[in-house]
């Protein structure tokens, strides 16, 4: 247990729906299980489900009153438990760590925590993102949104040094969405994804992972902003505005560019749709080559 702790913390707490959070002072919050790691919070970043949270649009959450949200946020390790597990004590006092919305306090016996049929996943037997039986900072349990939270191990990354805690926080929702969506297109180098919503949250950050992951990358978007901030970027990724191009026009280039005669031969290898937007799905499904 670290010395030198504060007996309190300040926080952001939701204490109604529809309501602003408001500033409270609470004691601080202890690890209280092996797995458990106290740290002091750096950066916490603001996510559309805390304000879906906020609205009491997500059935059976928060379970009480008040809660802390923020479910993508980094910090700085300072305590763990006083008999801490092997996973907790990998991570040292006064290192930093990101802190994605995964599982805490994964139970480790269920169905998913025993055979995780996850073809990406890379945890151990007996920790599963899907345990049914495990809460979620800033959803069941307190979040980011305070100087302080108590996390569990396995849900948490080593941060570069060459990162910060800001430039860390979002990648811990939006980022490793849409990693994991490109990471379970199972493409190899050289083939063909679509990132429709390209320029969104969740798409402007797929680019860059997409073409570094050595992809052929086509972003499609439908509006001014979210076009220019794609094109801005500078992946080397194709951006196509849907307003201006039809899908067909685009699965026509791509297979007259791999010399390709046939429509059933042409088409991209993997789509990911991104905007909640039938249009987005009807473009992506024409993309599409045919099993892909
Ligand atoms: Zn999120
Ligand atoms: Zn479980």
């Amino acid at each position: 247990m670290a010395t030198n702790l504060p007996k309190a913390m300040r926080g952001q707490f939701l204490e109604a729906f529809k309501k602003p959070y408001a500033l409270r002072s609470v004691p601080l919050p202890k690890p209280s299980a092996p797995h458990d790691v106290l740290i002091k919070v750096d950066a916490a970043s603001y996510c559309h489900t805390d304000f879906v949270l906020a609205e009491g649009q997500m059935p059976g959450f928060p379970k009480s009153f008040p809660l802390v949200g923020c479910h993508e946020f980094a910090g700085t390790v300072v305590s763990h438990f006083e008999s801490p597990s092997s996973n907790a004590t990998a991570f040292k006092v006064g290192e930093k760590v990101g802190v994605p919305g995964r599982a805490f306090g994964a139970c480790g016996t269920c169905f998913e925590c025993q055979g995780s049929r996850d073809p990406v996943s890379q945890d151990e037997k007996g920790y599963s993102v899907y345990c049914a039986h495990a809460e979620n900072n800033g959803l069941s349990r307190d979040g980011g949104f305070a100087e302080y939270a108590v996390v569990d191990a396995r849900q948490l990354a080593l941060i570069p040094a060459s990162m910060t805690p800001v430039e860390t926080a979002p990648l811990m929702c939006a980022g490793i969405t849409i990693f994991a969506a490109l990471k379970r297109c199972q493409l190899s180098p050289g083939e063909r994804v679509g990132i429709m919503g390209c320029g969104g949250g969740l798409g402007h950050l797929g680019l860059q992972y997409a073409v570094k992951m050595g992809l052929r990358v086509i972003g499609v978007d439908a509006a001014d902003g979210p076009l220019n901030l794609a094109v801005g970027l500078n992946t080397g990724a194709q951006i196509v505005d849907a307003r201006k191009q039809k899908a067909e026009e685009i699965v026509k280039q791509v297979g007259s560019e791999e010399g390709k005669i046939d429509l059933g031969e042409m088409g991209l290898d993997a789509v990911i749709i991104l905007p909640e937007s039938q249009p987005a799905f009807d473009y992506a499904m024409t993309l599409l080559k045919t099993h892909a």
